[in-house]
């Protein structure tokens, strides 16, 4: 029988990446975030590649611009201000899109 201190335990020793898996999305057909290009290409450090807790913003070097994986977005709202060029315009989803 497993008792609340167990639980306890294992829910302290799941990683990130499953404590993330856990949470259900409905995305919108259209991002809810978007970045201006003009002052993200000034950016040599891609901060939000750093900071987004759910990696929602990947560096494409192909074609030298930062590519929104939306769609995993947890609505933290660290981009606003987490973005040394304000570059980010972060809304949060329209319901019932977004985390469910
Ligand atoms: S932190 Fe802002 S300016 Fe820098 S790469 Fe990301 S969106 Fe672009
Ligand atoms: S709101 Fe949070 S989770 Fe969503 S893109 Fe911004 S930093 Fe990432």
């Amino acid at each position: 029988m497993v008792n609340a201190q167990t639980k306890q335990n294992e829910s302290t020793t799941d990683t990130i990446e499953e404590k993330l898996y856990v949470n259900r999305f409905c995305p919108d057909t259209e991002s809810h975030i978007k970045v201006n290009p003009t002052f993200c290409n000034l950016c040599s450090g891609k901060e939000c590649t750093k900071f987004c807790p759910a990696n929602v913003f990947s560096w494409c070097q192909l074609n030298d611009r930062i590519i929104i994986g939306y769609e995993n977005c947890l609505e933290c709202g660290a981009c606003n201000s987490g973005c040394p060029f304000e570059a980010i315009d972060y809304l949060h989803p329209t319901p019932p899109h977004g985390i469910l």
